[in-house]
């Protein structure tokens, strides 16, 4: 008899909480996923034989090094860097690089974790990995955080490659901090190849990368509105965060015909009723990615618009899309959200429910798309650079962006298949039993590994 036949639920979380001791965001993505497989699993016995839950939930590896660099006053600062290659049996490790004072090798877990499910929903042949260092990039100049990026890479670059681990952007890593990387990397191995997704158009980089995440998540929310026969159009929207997501997410919520309120950053948010327009989002961009200024700005610029401290989640709307960071909004914010009557969540960002405010969605039968479905977009844009890449070409945005709109498509059908019941799709179990399956089933082909 196999040893997990014998294992509960509450057993196995009990387990992972000992191995991974206060890595509370890892336990925490883990026990979403946990709680829909083994209802799946139930009747798998060739999963729980070969422990594949249990394997799936243990990185293949972590890797923690010292980052030095000097800043512009010549002091010398130490930082530390991380890269988590969590599973690669669907293709090699993919996903992120974040600088930001939180980051933590519990958080980098949780976001390798969630990844290798997102990346096994997309179809495409990606394995999950994630990475960063506890860097702040805000208030550095342009030359400090050139030579972070370059200290990161001189120890990052031996454990990465086309074929083996293959980054991208994330909080605090856009355009400038890609290129940084890129050109280290090239430098040290003498070859150009496609190891970071997310490369300027320049250089290797893809059509609709930038727009991917934002636009997908709002793709993934028309699917699930047109599935209950409505659509974006005419309705209000809440987005948090005013980075890469945020801001693509509001244009395309624009472009379809919604009204966004709102955006935000870690020092508050702009509640605008008059709605943005293409003329404001491209000045937050401008703001954001150039001027490296505060959403606060936002409210000096545009008449009839306030900046609050806090979250934005109080401001009543049809839809709400958390774009900024993990355990954002939380069972209280959750239950305003429905009591106001929004209709559907769409995550932008990973994990930016906690656990309690799922289940709030949940329970009023709200919409709820997680991250690792909705903002699968962004990763799946990569994959088709890393096959432009490969083969030495560069498509066209029109052609991107139908393939995008395809994959999220695609993406939703996935959900639905595994998560709708009386009617309802539980797109929270759809989204884990669908990016489980393919997983588990080619580490089982590979035998105990
Ligand atoms: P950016 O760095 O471009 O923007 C992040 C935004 O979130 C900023 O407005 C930032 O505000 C805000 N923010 C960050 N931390 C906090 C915090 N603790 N409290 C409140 N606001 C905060 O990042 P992205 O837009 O790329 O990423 C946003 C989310 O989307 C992340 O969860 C990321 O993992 C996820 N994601 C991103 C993908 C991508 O392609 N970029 C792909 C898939 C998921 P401030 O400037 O004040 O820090």
């Amino acid at each position: 008899m196999a040893v997990t036949d014998h294992v509960d639920l509450a057993t196995f979380m009990a387990g992972v909480s000992k191995r991974n001791p206060g890595q509370t965001e890892f336990i925490q993505a883990v026990q979403e996923v946990a709680q829909d497989i083994y209802e799946f699993m139930e009747d798998k016995v060739q999963y729980h034989e070969a422990q594949i839950l249990r394997r799936i939930a243990e990185p293949d590896r972590v890797i923690s090094f010292r980052v030095c660099w000097e800043d512009d006053n010549h002091n010398i600062r130490v930082q530390r860097g991380w890269r988590v290659q969590c599973n690669n049996a669907i293709g090699p490790y993919k996903g992120g690089i974040r600088f930001h004072p939180s980051v933590t090798e519990s958080v980098l877990k949780f976001l390798a974790f969630e990844q290798t499910f997102k990346n096994s929903l997309t179809g495409l042949p990606m394995g999950g990995g994630k990475g960063g260092a506890n860097f702040n990039p805000k208030g550095k100049s342009d030359a400090e955080v050139m030579r972070f990026c370059q200290s990161f890479m001189t120890e990052l670059y031996r454990h990465i490659g086309p074929d083996t681990d293959v980054p991208a952007g994330d909080i605090g890593v856009g355009g400038r901090e890609i290129g940084y990387m890129f050109g280290q990397y090239k430098r040290i191995v003498n070859r150009w190849e496609g190891v970071l997704t997310g490369k300027g158009l320049e250089y290797g980089g893809s059509a609709m990368r930038p727009e991917a995440t934002g636009y997908g998540a709002v793709y993934f929310l028309r699917n699930m509105l047109m599935h209950k026969g409505m659509d974006v159009e005419g309705h209000t929207a809440v987005i948090s965060g005013s980075g890469n997501v945020a801001t693509h997410a509001a244009e395309k919520i624009t472009q379809l015909g919604g009204k966004v309120l709102t955006l935000s950053d870690s020092g508050g948010y702009i509640h605008d009723p008059d709605g943005l327009t293409q003329e404001k989002i491209d000045w937050i961009k401008h703001l954001k990615n150039v001027k490296r200024g505060r959403i606060s700005e936002y409210a000096d610029e545009f008449k009839g618009a306030t900046f609050h401290e806090g979250r934005p989640w109080g401001v009543k709307a049809d839809l709400a899309l958390p774009c900024a960071t993990q355990n954002e909004l939380n069972a209280d914010e959750a239950k305003t959200l429905v009591a106001n009557g929004v209709k559907a969540v769409s995550e932008g960002a990973n994990m930016p429910t906690t656990l309690e405010g799922v289940h709030a969605f949940q329970d009023a039968k709200v919409m709820y798309a997680p991250g690792k479905a909705a903002n699968a977009g962004g990763v799946a844009v990569s994959g088709l650079e890393m096959s432009q890449n490969s083969e030495r070409v560069s498509w066209n945005h029109e052609r991107l962006g139908d393939m995008l709109t395809d994959l999220m498509q695609g993406i939703h059908g996935k959900c639905v298949e595994y998560g709708e019941k009386d009617g309802h799709v539980d797109y929270v179990k759809g989204a884990n039993i669908a990016g489980f399956k393919k997983v588990a089933d080619a580490m089982l082909a590979f035998g105990v590994v």
